[in-house]
């Protein structure tokens, strides 16, 4: 089985996993603790925040960990928009983009249903989000806005423009950055960092599943959304674990340390990929960006004429696990919805699969993967046209 789904889930790195084991054996007891276990648990817990901190440039106070990106982007969310509803008198205007994760776009329309208005900037080639209509869509005299921006899109690899959305907020814009596919992929940039929020997974990074962080500038309005323990400043409440931090910690300083030699392999390992499939097959579709505005590890390839439900089935009997970047419900693949608000077809969008490589797969990866990916399709392609 070669693994091509890491934006899905990057898998554990052994120095995570290392990490997780001895810091799970060293700390049976529960870090609030006061006792002389419980202090150690605590020291534990509060080396890898300040592990985490370093390499998310602010201080260890400034994070948050929670239990994944999920639930510290409704977290950020829903506690930014409680909080600017106290303080301005409602709830503030959303302004966001068809291009985000579920987990920002689900607590963004339960926001909405509670009266805030929501609106969604349109998408062009590859998902690349328009930031200027954002921009226009934010009205500063309909009082505040609250941005909810991706650094970069999980099925496409967009990489969006907060330079151009950081450069132009007011003070008294909020913004949210779910920097989730960024992180070890491409260089830093400072202007995700004026997020007053922003929301690192720690298994898209080589950590177990289980964790993430929430970055919360000394800027952010946030009011709790869970109740009932002092935890985390009491903006996460629930006992919190020394291993998986620990793990966490781990994972991202190396992931981000390899950031560069992270591209360049997994960039060759795309090309390859796409050069061998586009000769065999030149009606392919890639769903990305222009040159230089995708994530290099992913690509989102269509192939017209193909039934879409037979590709992923017979993708993965070969050994080949992508993801159809399509949810499934009842048995039926839906369409992606992201893939469609870039003005894809429904047929197009479900004879599309998204491959992303990762850390240790390289250009001898690509060719190998090419290769079987053409038999594979050279099959379907005769049995299974429209
Ligand atoms: N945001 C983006 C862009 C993602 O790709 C994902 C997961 O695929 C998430 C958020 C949610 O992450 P988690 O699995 O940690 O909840």
């Amino acid at each position: 089985m070669i693994y091509l789904d890491h934006n899905a889930s990057a898998g554990i790195r052994p120095e995570a996993l290392a990490a997780f084991q001895g810091a799970a054996s060293e700390t049976p007891a529960n870090p609030a603790a006061l006792h002389r276990a419980g202090r150690r648990a605590q020291g534990v817990l509060e080396d890898a925040r300040d592990r985490v901190a370093e390499v998310l440039r602010c201080s260890s106070s400034e994070i948050i960990f929670c239990s994944s990106a999920t639930e510290a982007n409704n977290i950020s969310l829903l506690g930014s928009a409680e909080a600017m509803r106290r303080v301005y008198g409602e709830l503030p205007h959303l302004v966001s983009s068809k291009a985000e994760h579920p987990s920002v776009l689900g607590p963004l329309r339960h926001l909405q249903q509670l009266g805030a208005r929501l609106s969604l900037a349109s998408l062009n080639k590859g998902a690349k989000v328009n930031v200027a209509e954002m921009l226009e869509l934010a009205n500063p005299q309909a009082g505040a806005t609250l941005f909810a921006l991706q650094w970069a899109n999980n099925e496409t690899g967009a990489i969006q423009d907060w330079d151009l959305l950081a450069a132009n907020k007011t003070d008294s814009d909020f913004l949210h950055c779910d920097a989730v596919q960024g992180i070890g992929k491409i260089p830093f940039s400072d202007s995700i960092f004026s997020a007053q929020t922003l929301v690192v997974s720690g298994h898209k990074v080589g950590a177990p599943k289980g964790i993430a962080a929430l970055r919360l500038s000394p800027l952010a309005m946030l009011d709790p959304i869970f109740f009932g323990g002092g935890h985390q400043r009491g903006l996460r409440p629930g006992t919190e674990s020394p291993a998986l931090a620990s793990a966490f910690a781990t994972a991202l300083e190396l992931t981000v340390s390899e950031q560069s030699q992270f591209a360049t392999n997994t960039g060759a390992a795309k090309n390859s990929l796409l050069s061998i499939l586009q000769e065999e097959f030149p009606q392919l579709v890639c769903q990305q960006p222009e040159e230089g505005e995708a994530l290099p590890n992913t690509c989102s390839l269509s192939f017209p004429g193909l039934d879409g439900r037979k590709l992923l089935p017979a993708l993965d009997a070969e050994g080949l696990a992508v993801s159809s970047g399509s949810a499934c419900s009842a048995g039926a693949p839906k369409p992606s919805s992201i893939l469609l608000a870039c003005g894809v077809s429904v047929e197009l969008a479900r004879a599309t699969v998204r491959i992303s490589f990762g850390h240790g797969q390289n250009e001898i990866v690509g060719k190998q993967v090419g290769a079987m990916f053409v038999s594979v399709l050279q099959r379907i392609y005769k049995v299974g046209k429209l």
